[in-house]
């Protein structure tokens, strides 16, 4: 038996084609490459290199739609006669005003807070990873990624935008303008990154560039930590 045909079956990882569902063996691929079906020549999945560019170009257009969306209006308040455009942190304040603290911060955490949070856990951790290096607080990151995640699913934003709209309904009125496309396009990519979000990845991506260092180090405690299930 060669030692190619060892490797493979000390290999844990099967994968099944998606289009004629042969069983395969999954090998470790070049960076930049792809591997395919043997039998039908789909798409199995990328290499490393590859999914990380993915991931790291989602992340960074979900940042600037995010900045996007907060810059601009996104509702018209009327206050005392008077109508005021106003962005989603001036519709956070106006809900407390208006004696509303619960739905304010509802609103706060899921469209602001949590998204921006985990936005800026995932670039602190790609940008280093992309320019070969990982970043020492990266379990720190990592786990701040995982707690935070679970809140800003697709699910809880468009929540957020009903309740928004309905508790909203006697004070303010939704401006059907940049902000609001911008959001929308941001769930669509929040919804790419939590389809591309790998675990595995992540630690394949590590691996690859801190296996003697402290990142590695790190990375092996926080995989030892638990973070298995997402991937
Ligand atoms: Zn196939």
């Amino acid at each position: 038996m060669s030692d190619n045909q060892t490797a493979l079956l000390h290999h844990q990882h099967m994968i099944a084609c998606r289009h004629c569902d042969l069983l395969q063996a999954e090998v470790p691929l070049q960076r930049d490459s792809d591997a395919h079906c043997v039998r039908c020549g789909a798409l199995l999945y990328r290499g490393a290199g590859k999914r990380l560019e993915w991931m790291l170009a989602l992340t960074l257009g979900s940042a600037v739609l995010l900045v996007v969306s907060n810059l601009f209006p996104i509702a018209e308040l009327q206050v005392q006669g008077a109508y005021n455009s106003t962005t989603l942190a001036g519709t956070v304040v106006a809900l407390a005003d208006q004696g509303r603290p619960l739905v304010a911060v509802l609103v706060l955490l899921t469209t602001i807070l949590i998204p921006a949070l985990e936005l800026v856990a995932l670039l602190y951790m790609l940008v280093p990873l992309r320019l070969g290096r990982v970043t020492l607080d990266l379990p720190l990151a990592f786990r701040l990624l995982l707690m935070l995640h679970p809140w800003s699913m697709m699910e809880v934003f468009l929540l957020a935008i009903l309740v928004t709209l309905v508790k909203l309904a006697d004070i303010a009125t939704i401006v059907p303008g940049i902000s609001l496309w911008s959001f929308a396009a941001l769930i669509v990519l929040f919804t790419g990154i939590s389809a591309t979000f790998s675990v595995r990845d992540f630690w394949t991506w590590v691996a690859e560039r801190g296996q003697d260092g402290e990142g590695g180090r790190a990375g092996a405690d926080a995989s030892a930590a638990g973070m298995q299930g997402q991937g």
